[in-house]
């Protein structure tokens, strides 16, 4: 006698049966290169009253299935299945089950883009960074979306779009993948992507060899013109000149401008003010400095990718600790990993501890009670006393509950001494301040990086 349990069960290989022929048949429909960029990450989660729900690691993925081939797919499923009602891909992150084989491949073979790129100017794009690598968190929301739209639209969204954010967090990445993106939707398309210091040597050697109407001439015919790191530009007045006739008249043909900086246009210095202006017309976009989730999730997603298995409390521990930018995170990553794949050792919190003394030791310096009453208090502009005083007013309740909520988070001492320290406080209000912190950082970013900042400032 079978149970309902052998029943599901059952159900379940035929539908992983059925699956398996549906991508079968769209692989022969598709080629392997387009299949294998966008059907292998593609996982099967349920099926239930004819919903055959299908899951994907990555929001850019998912909506390029859904526009693109939900037809398909549902079409190919009613041929081995006529129950079939509908399907359904839904976003499934960091769930390392569901994203464990995604090994994604890009679809665009780069040695033939950066031939037709054009080849004397524009820079050599990294195939790594394409939007499907890129891990989106609320600190990079903003810049990923304008930089989809971008390459998406047929028309220019918004010119020009500036990116700004610090370094290591991910602008030249966002570029490369609108780059790639504009490419594979259409091969004709002339992008050029340099670094501001390339355009300027460019256009210095243009001047030496009288040669700027040529220099001009390459940009004027460009349909996408991307330069990274602008900051660089500034103060060299010629080049700033040339730069900003160059850009007036790509907006006024109506060609895209993609522009990154450290900074926003307002805070851009050696700048002239027509160039900042200019310069912020079009879709500002910033990437924040990156949360705890955003940082875990980027080290989950490399993880993958490596030989070596990592387990997860040392990645939480590694999202704890290095909390710069993503280059230092992939860089302790691939240092331990490394070592671990030579020595042939299971790699562990302690391992992680002595392999990356250095790029930790910031972090390591002990701060006490005090210290953090007294930073917090700077920050917010409110009395050292108010750390302990009965006052309840938010102005003053706030910035007390976060210097417990760091209490608790940067020393070691337990409830009920750090209730003693904030003025004789029961260890339940710490409790409830903890939580609240937590939740405000979940919920609103400016605060979280507030949070984030002190965190640097107590600990550096
Ligand atoms: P920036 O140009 O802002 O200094 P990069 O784009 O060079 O930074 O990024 C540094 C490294 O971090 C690159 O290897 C890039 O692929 C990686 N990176 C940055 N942001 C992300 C992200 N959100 N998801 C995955 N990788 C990222
Ligand atoms: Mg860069």
């Amino acid at each position: 006698m079978s149970t309902s349990k052998d029943k599901n069960k059952d159900g379940l290989q035929e539908l992983q049966a059925q699956w398996a022929s549906v991508r079968g048949q769209i692989r022969r429909k598709i080629g392997d290169a387009l299949f294998k960029s966008w059907f292998k990450p593609l996982k099967l989660v349920s099926y239930e009253s004819g919903i055959v729900v299908l899951s994907v690691g990555n929001a850019f993925q998912r909506t390029r299935l859904i526009e693109e081939y939900h037809d398909l797919i549902k079409s190919q499923w009613k041929e081995q299945n006529r129950k079939i009602k509908s399907i359904e891909i839904i976003l499934v992150k960091n769930n390392k089950e569901l994203v464990q084989s995604q090994s994604y491949e890009p679809f665009t073979d780069l040695s033939k883009v950066n031939k037709s790129i054009s080849p004397k100017i524009s820079a050599d794009l990294d195939k790594r960074f394409t939007f499907a690598n890129f891990i989106v968190g609320k600190p990079n929301e903003l810049a990923f979306a304008a930089a989809i739209r971008v390459a998406e639209s047929k028309k220019v969204p918004f010119n020009p779009l500036f990116l700004y954010g610090g370094v290591g967090l991910g602008k030249t990445h966002l570029m490369h993948a609108i780059a790639h993106e504009i490419k594979r939707r259409n091969p004709e398309r002339r992008v050029i992507y340099l670094s501001a210091e390339k355009f300027m040597y460019h256009f210095i050697k243009a001047l030496r060899y009288k040669d700027t109407v040529a220099f001009k001439e390459q940009f004027r015919t460009v349909d996408v013109l991307m330069i990274d790191d602008v900051q660089f530009i500034s103060g060299k007045d010629s080049t700033q000149e040339e730069f900003f006739h160059t850009f007036n008249a790509l907006v006024d043909q109506n060609r895209q401008l993609i522009i990154s900086a450290d900074k926003s246009p307002q805070d851009l210095e050696g700048i002239e003010e027509r160039m900042r202006s200019r310069l912020g017309w079009g879709l500002v976009a910033d990437i924040h400095p990156l949360n705890y989730e955003l940082r875990l999730s980027i080290l989950q997603a490399k993880e993958e990718k490596l030989q070596v298995n990592v387990p997860q409390n040392v990645l939480e521990f590694l999202a704890h600790k290095i909390t710069t930018n993503v280059r230092e995170l992939e860089g302790a990553l691939n240092r331990i990993s490394a070592f671990s794949s030579l020595v042939g050792k299971e790699i562990n919190i302690e391992m992680t501890h002595d392999l990356l003394r250095d790029l930790l030791r910031s972090s390591q310096k002990k701060v006490n009670i005090e210290q953090i009453q007294k930073k917090v208090s700077e920050h917010f502009n409110v009395k050292m006393s108010d750390m302990s005083s009965a006052r309840r007013s938010r102005t003053i309740a706030r910035p007390r509950q976060i210097a417990m909520y760091l209490s608790k988070n940067l020393t070691s001492r337990s409830l009920p001494e750090i209730g003693r320290r904030f003025g004789n406080r029961d260890h339940t209000t710490v409790i409830h301040a903890v939580k609240k912190v937590e939740e405000l950082r979940n919920k609103d970013l400016s605060f979280d990086e507030d949070v984030e900042l002190l965190i640097r400032m107590l600990e550096s």
